[in-house]
């Protein structure tokens, strides 16, 4: 075991997870490398459903999966903490101490041998300076930022629903900003809850009595996707009731309200920041890698960080190039899906002494799914490169592949198909919403 090729992957996200099984399965079963995933987390949940738990409308604990029985299972090893340093010569990682929650060490600073290293440790939102951002808004960056919020919604909907009972004012003002995907699709959600919940008794409350506002500095919501995309979304938000303010931007945010650029104030007991991204701080000075200004080491088509050929980024942490184009590859899932495929030929090419695989990115489309109400979506053609718009049932069809598509990467088409059916079971015998 000491002497095989120590290949250490940190993020067990959307890419890094799925990187880890293949290795697991085809090198570390074999015995023909060592594989190890670092995370600072102990469970993994697909961050695309993190609105979906946030609103009830997705318990996360059935689609939790735990890193220590999935890493006995695909022959890797798992260490749960944060890398916070790297030492290039020393060819290790620094992991921190280990805190428990109330900030006792369990265990101490630790450091951990690589001979190939694959940082993979995701993005967090990015509030770009806004006064009063991090102090006066909810994020939906972790699994624990989106319990917060349910627990944080149900106890607003609780409270509005007993001023109602009282004939108190109960207006309930919910905010998100940044019309992105997330924050699109976080309005849809939102409204769905708020008309669920007075079927399990909060019905003093009506659905009309929560004000839901999506607001985006652009001149139209979901910026970076085509415009008939856009205006598709713009109408179905609108349909469920969702105020929808565009060329807005937020200038600061209060306790209870926003100020907008022109000044103008708007009520918002509860405010969710939905605006862009950045990778995490301890990338920017990472043992003189190469970082851009939101902290994405920057790599080689081949995934390769530009300063040393043996430290790998991928997915929303990297900033990878695409060849024809000035953009580089988006923060998705699909494109960090992508590259821990390209990744894993390139590492198994690595032990061999070939060729790294270059990475090019498909663009196979983009869907914005509006809760349980309908999907919306256009898909690339593969050879026309032309997209072609859909929506409704077969939008939510490829919809939901995504998210399978993924649990093959991690479990196999046999248990993907059985977890398929659990969920089925699941759902026709529990509550439509997550009430507690
Ligand atoms: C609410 C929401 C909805 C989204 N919907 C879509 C969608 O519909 N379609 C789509 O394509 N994309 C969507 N995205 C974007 C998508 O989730 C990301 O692009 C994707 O998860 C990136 O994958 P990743 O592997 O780079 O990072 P992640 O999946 O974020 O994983 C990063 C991992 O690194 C770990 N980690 C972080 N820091 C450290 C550290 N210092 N040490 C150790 N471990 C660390 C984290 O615990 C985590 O497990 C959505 C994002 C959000 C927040």
């Amino acid at each position: 075991m000491e002497n095989l090729h120590h290949i250490v992957v940190v993020g067990g996200g959307a890419g890094g997870l799925e990187l880890v099984t293949s290795l697991g399965n085809k090198l570390g079963k074999k015995h023909k490398a060592r594989i190890s995933l670092v995370d600072s987390g102990l469970t993994h949940v697909w961050k695309p459903l993190l609105h979906e738990v946030a609103s009830g409308s997705l318990d996360a604990n059935a689609n939790e999966i735990n890193y220590r029985a999935h890493a006995r299972k695909h022959h890797y090893e798992f260490q749960l903490g944060r890398m916070s340093d790297l030492n290039r010569s020393a060819k290790e990682i620094v992991i921190a101490p280990f805190l428990d929650e109330e900030d006792q060490e369990v265990v101490p600073e630790r450091r951990i041998k690589y001979d190939t290293l694959v940082i993979a440790v995701g993005s967090t939102a990015n509030d770009f300076g806004t006064p009063g951002a991090q102090e006066n808004c909810l994020f939906l960056d972790s699994l624990r930022q989106a319990r917060r919020f349910h627990k944080l919604m149900l106890n607003a909907f609780l409270r509005k629903n007993h001023e109602a009972h009282q004939s108190q004012p109960h207006a309930l003002n919910i905010s998100i900003i940044g019309a992105g995907a997330t924050g699109v699709e976080l309005a849809a959600e939102l409204r769905l809850a708020s008309r669920e919940l007075p079927v399990y008794g909060m019905n003093h409350l009506q659905s009309s009595d929560v004000s839901i506002s999506v607001i985006e500095a652009a001149d139209r919501i979901l910026p970076a996707l085509p415009g008939r995309l856009s205006a598709a979304a713009t109408r179905e938000l609108e349909r469920h009731k969702v105020n929808v303010l565009t060329g807005q931007p937020v200038s600061e945010v209060r306790q209870g309200s926003l100020v907008m650029k022109d000044g103008t104030e708007l009520p918002s007991e509860m405010t969710i920041w939905a605006a862009g991204i950045k990778a995490p701080p301890f990338l920017a000075n990472l043992d003189g890698l190469e970082a851009n200004r939101t902290n994405q080491l920057v790599v080689e088509q081949t995934l390769q960080t530009t300063q040393d050929p043996d430290v790998f980024a991928l997915g929303d942490c990297a900033a990878c190039p695409q060849p024809g184009s000035d953009h580089n590859v988006p923060p998705r899932a699909q494109a960090a899906h992508q590259q821990a495929d390209t990744l894993f030929k390139t590492l198994c090419n690595r032990l061999e002494g070939k060729d790294p695989v270059p990475f090019v990115y498909n663009d196979h489309g983009s869907l914005i799914n509006f809760s349980r109400y309908t999907t919306v979506g256009n898909l690339m053609g593969n050879l026309s490169g032309r997209s072609m718009y859909i929506e409704g049932k077969v939008a939510r069809v490829f919809y939901v592949s995504l998210y399978r598509m993924h649990q093959v990467a991690l479990h196999g088409f046999l248990r993907t198909g059985v977890i398929w059916l659990m969920d089925k079971i699941s759902r026709a015998m529990h509550p439509r919403l997550k009430l507690h």
